[in-house]
């Protein structure tokens, strides 16, 4: 059985988090989604549990895919979940360049590989932070959310 952890901030989870989600569970056995937690940004512990709400309530219908916050180095998010890799996506070049230092710097500190999935070109335009944008001028952003 292998476990595949895939982390985010997920600030807010996104249609385009669900859909490499789903295509990682249909990879591997058990998909760890972690909601990394930066206590130096975090004020309002409330707000941790109602991202975790929406991502739970997005994903209750796929088997296999648990949730969980984590404070601290990936690597150890994943280790504490079991998982032996982990999974990121990827929409552009610029995400590519970030993602490959950021897989190469893992692997060397843990042994951990990251599988790197294509965005799906109906979400590769969505972004957490251009959904936050909206949000704060008042936009309707549900058709970019689960
Ligand atoms: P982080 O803050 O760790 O970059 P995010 O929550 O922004 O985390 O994203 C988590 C992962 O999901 C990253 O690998 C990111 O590239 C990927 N991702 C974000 N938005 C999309 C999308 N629309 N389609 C596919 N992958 C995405």
């Amino acid at each position: 059985m292998t476990t595949a952890l895939f982390p985010g901030s997920f600030d807010p989870f996104t249609l385009g988090h669900l859909d490499i989600a789903r295509r990682a569970r249909r990879m591997f056995d058990r998909v760890v989604i972690s909601v990394g937690v930066n206590p130096a940004k975090v004020t309002d512990e409330r707000e941790i549990e109602q991202r975790l709400d929406a991502i739970r309530r997005a994903v209750a219908d796929i088997d296999g895919i648990e949730v969980m916050a984590w404070q601290g180095l990936t690597v150890d998010a994943a280790r504490e979940a079991g998982a032996t890799v982990m999974v990121r996506g990827v929409r552009s070049a610029a995400d590519y360049d970030y993602e490959r230092s950021l897989a190469e710097l893992n692997r060397r500190i843990s042994g951990i590989d990251t599988v790197l999935l294509v965005a799906s070109p109906e979400y590769s335009s969505i972004s957490s932070s251009a959904v936050r944008e909206l949000q704060r001028f008042g936009y309707d952003t549900t058709q970019f959310l689960p």
